[in-house]
């Protein structure tokens, strides 16, 4: 087994501290992967605080993971020893289902082994995340990582950047299209970068008048602050595509409205209470309300090229794993310029 340093917490209420745990030796088709960067996403505070009711303990967060691959197991064939190599949500899934088959592995209808808050393919072993020194990794479920970006600002394409990125593509987000992004967080600012890159007009929906200076350089056309209902009243029937990527509660009805003829508003964002839908909020225009969880891996690879060849990475505040405590405080505030990725040379 392979000694490994991480920090977990061991309740929803106690405080992420230092930890100490096993992981495999790596199989003959499997590669250890050194961790240099993880970031940390909302969905890390929701898990380590049990607010999803799903919650396993101790838990080690972490799945935007990039690191340089340590050792190759005997028949790995994609990866060599120095490689930069990234995990992202899963680190494994049943291979077989249809939804595996096709690629969409992060749908598998039969188990998918998380990267953390999971349990690996035999549904017992718990799996641990990024918030650590090393992970042991199957080579298929392991992303490769483009050379010449910044790699702290890489490691939240892996959750954040996929995220934003499957539902552009899925709805066919092209030039020309207005584009509403909810939540100026780690997941809206990729929104932003990503619709822009795309030729889409882009607006911004925020709670926070202090971001637009930052919206309007991440690539927004326009940013309107949601606290005042009344300023959404002139754009009413004119968007073609809203991800909504908030956090907390909040009313969907007022963005729904925003949408043209057929328009869609997809959810990202993953907030603890049900969400509240008026009939005629869709019924009016035939609008189209969506979900998206992440991306499989050929998609997550299509990203990873994608945003190397627009030069496009997160904008980040680096952190030693010490502070880990005050970053999810200062993330659940919006205090944060857009993601928090922790160095784990502080480990
Ligand atoms: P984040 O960095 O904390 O950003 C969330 C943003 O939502 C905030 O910056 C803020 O933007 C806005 N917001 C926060 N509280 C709000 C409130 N009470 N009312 C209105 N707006 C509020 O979070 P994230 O990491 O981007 O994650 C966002 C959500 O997506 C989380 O729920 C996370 O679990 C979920 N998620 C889903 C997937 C998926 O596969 N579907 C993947 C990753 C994460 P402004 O300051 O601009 O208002
Ligand atoms: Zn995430």
């Amino acid at each position: 087994m392979l000694p490994t340093r991480g920090y977990a917490t061991q309740s929803s209420t106690d405080k992420l501290e230092s930890f100490s745990f096993e992981r495999r030796e790596p199989g003959a088709r499997e590669v250890v992967i050194e961790i240099l960067f993880c970031g940390v996403c909302h969905s890390d505070i929701h898990q380590a605080r049990n607010e999803w009711d799903n919650s396993i303990y101790p838990m080690v967060p972490g799945h935007e993971i990039v690191g340089r691959v340590a050792q190759v197991g005997a028949e790995v064939t994609r990866f060599k020893e120095g490689d930069l190599a990234g995990v992202g949500c899963f680190v494994d899934s049943c291979r077989a289902c249809a939804n595996c088959t096709e690629g969409e592995e992060h749908y598998c209808v039969k188990h998918l082994a998380s990267t953390y808050n999971g349990t690996e393919m035999d549904e017992q072993t718990p799996t641990y995340g990024g918030y650590s020194s090393q992970i042991v990794m199957d080579e298929n479920y392991t992303l490769k990582i483009p050379d010449g970006l910044p790699l702290e600002g890489v490691a939240p394409l892996l959750c954040a950047g996929i995220t934003t990125y499957s539902p552009l593509r899925r709805f066919k987000v092209s030039a020309g299209q207005r584009v509403g992004i909810i939540g100026l967080g780690g997941l809206g600012h990729m929104g932003v970068k990503l619709a822009a890159s795309m030729g889409a007009e882009v607006t911004v929906f925020s709670t926070s008048p202090s971001k637009e200076e930052d919206a309007r350089k991440l690539g927004a056309n326009h940013f309107v602050v949601t606290k005042d209902p009344a300023s959404l009243e002139p754009l009413a029937n004119s968007f073609d595509f809203i991800l909504d990527a908030v956090s907390a509660s909040h009313d969907l009805n007022m963005y729904l409205g925003l949408l043209r003829r057929e328009g869609v508003l997809v959810l990202v964002g993953a907030p603890e209470k049900p969400v509240e839908v008026q009939a005629f909020s869709l019924i009016t225009n035939g609008r189209n309300l969506a979900g998206s969880m992440i991306g499989g891996i050929r998609e997550t690879q299509e990203m990873l090229d994608y945003c190397a060849e627009h030069n496009i990475t997160s904008d980040v505040e680096v952190i030693p794993i010490q502070q880990i405590n005050e970053a999810y405080e200062r993330t659940i505030k919006g205090d944060v310029r857009y993601r928090f990725v922790i160095d784990m040379k502080s480990l």
